[in-house]
């Protein structure tokens, strides 16, 4: 049987970062990706779908500086995020974050910045393995002399036998949930654990060309609507590409019951007539409409950009919102990325803590010693998870005329500073400091009871 010290389920970032940190602690590092076909990418290369924006701060907990990309990565530099109500808009100049980075953020080519990750770890001397699929884990903890502790089945059936395993097969968790379930008290299942019933998301992006002068005014911001469809964490987007292009996309629940939806009218995309909840492209296409549609003809003004993306300009990328799991460290395993559901929270800003997590597992892989992984990816972006789960958690429920109030609240209290600003910003009257006292309060409960979903002493070995 083949044998690797470090073996890596999934090549996004989260993988190539593994492979790369192991690789450059000396360790022999392969990835293993099933390979998924894109209009923008000649070869085969990993999911890669994605809105691509960073912001500032994030470039540090990424610890990858965009300098070092090949060029064509970075497609615009951000001064602004744009948040829009049904009638309220409030516009974030900075995150009020200490960042190295001297711009709001960046956006990037995704496909171009996954190809750029899997070269840099094979510079580093790991392996890239496409078109294999892993199928299954076998674990035998009771492994002695040459048997591995992990034997990986690829593909038809070849077997790749390990020491340590890395998993960073993304929020879907094909493998990581099977992997799991062998470590779980009997009768549990990782997939019932972790995916929340309450809230499976489907994204879904366009790539259109937009006219110059509306490209103009929106390619410094990433801009986002709230409180215009119904569902938790359910909302467009448009990101500012090259070639005035744009990404315009959405994430929102899936199974959503729209006779269940209170104030259906209150919703700009919901049309009267909708019997149903529409479509992910009946959205973005009401989204165009509704911005542009008095002085555009959006089939000719905004053309789908079909040699971008996925496929013919589009692409839909099913996601599970969860919260973060510790690995089971013990058997020599670690979970990262999206399937360690750091990234799932508002389903998106991820690539950041992907790649830091995967860094993370992967020297601590090569080093032989995985006992630490927990606290470290705890100390690397704790924070930042604790932050996006607790603003997730906040939200809920939210309709209309909350997302205003609050969008309201936020200019009071802002004034010309960032989020960071919020703290010094109480004087914004007694509703500004509910919403504030609201967020500490929740983010203090979550740190007490914390926001972990299955915790290392879980496992059972
Ligand atoms: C629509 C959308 C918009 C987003 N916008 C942003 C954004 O603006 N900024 C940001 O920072 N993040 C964003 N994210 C999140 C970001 O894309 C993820 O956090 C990031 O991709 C996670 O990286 P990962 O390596 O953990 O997983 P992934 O990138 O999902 O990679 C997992 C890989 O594993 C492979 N794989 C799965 N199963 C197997 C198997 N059995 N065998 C072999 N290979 C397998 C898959 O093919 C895939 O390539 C967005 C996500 C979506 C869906």
């Amino acid at each position: 049987m083949e044998r690797v010290d470090v073996a890596i389920v999934g090549g996004g970032p989260a993988g190539t970062a593994a492979a790369h940190a192991a690789a450059s602690n000396g360790a022999d590092a392969v990835v293993f990706e099933k390979g998924v076909p894109r209009a923008d990418r000649e070869r085969l290369g990993p999911d890669s779908t994605d809105a691509a924006g960073i912001l500032d701060y994030w470039v540090d907990i990424m610890d990858i500086h965009p300098d070092e990309f090949d060029d064509g990565i970075v497609l615009q530099t951000l001064d602004r995020a744009e948040f829009v109500g049904p009638n309220e808009s409030v516009t974030l100049r900075s995150t009020g974050i200490d960042a190295s980075y001297e711009h709001f953020g960046y956006t990037f080519f995704r496909a171009g910045f996954d190809d750029w990750m899997r070269e840099r770890a094979e510079d580093a001397g790991a392996e890239y393995r496409i078109k294999a699929s892993v199928k299954g884990v076998e674990t035998d903890l009771d492994a002695t002399g040459d048997d591995p502790r992990h034997t990986l089945t690829i593909g038809a059936g070849d077997l790749i036998g390990a020491d340590y395993l890395i998993l960073a097969d993304g929020p879907q968790r094909t493998v990581t949930n099977r992997v799991l379930d062998t470590f779980l008290p009997d009768g549990q299942k990782a997939s019932e654990r972790l995916a929340s019933p309450k809230a499976n998301h489907i994204a879904y992006q366009e790539y259109r060309r937009f006219p110059k002068e509306v490209f103009e005014e929106v390619q410094h911001a990433i801009k986002f609507w709230w409180g215009v469809m119904p569902g938790h964490t359910a909302y467009p987007w448009v990101f500012p590409n090259d070639n005035h292009v744009c990404r315009v996309g959405l994430t929102m629940p899936i199974g959503l019951d729209i006779d269940a939806i209170e104030d259906r009218g209150e919703y700009a995309l919901l049309h009267p007539e909708d019997e149903r909840i529409p479509q992910g492209k009946t959205y973005i296409r009401r989204l165009l409409e509704w911005q542009y549609g008095d002085e555009y003809d959006i089939d000719t003004d905004f053309p789908l950009v079909e040699d971008r993306g996925k496929r013919n300009g589009t692409e839909t990328y099913p996601i599970s919102s969860t919260q973060p799991i510790e690995s089971p460290v013990d058997a020599g395993i670690a979970v990262t990325g999206g399937a360690m559901g750091a990234t799932s929270a508002f389903h998106e800003g991820g690539d950041h803590v992907a790649v830091r997590t995967g860094a993370i597992a992967g020297e601590l892989a090569a080093d032989g010693d995985l006992s630490t992984y927990n606290d470290k990816w705890r100390d690397a972006i704790g924070d930042e998870v604790l932050r996006n789960v607790t603003f997730a958690d906040l939200v809920r429920g939210y309709g209309p005329a909350d997302w205003d109030k609050t969008f309201k609240m936020t200019n009071d209290m802002l004034g010309d500073g960032g989020l960071g600003s919020l703290n010094k910003k109480v004087t914004a009257g007694l509703s500004g400091m509910k919403v504030l006292y609201k967020y500490k309060k929740r983010k203090r409960s979550f740190r007490k009871k914390d926001y972990v979903q299955l915790t290392a002493d879980e496992y059972v070995y």
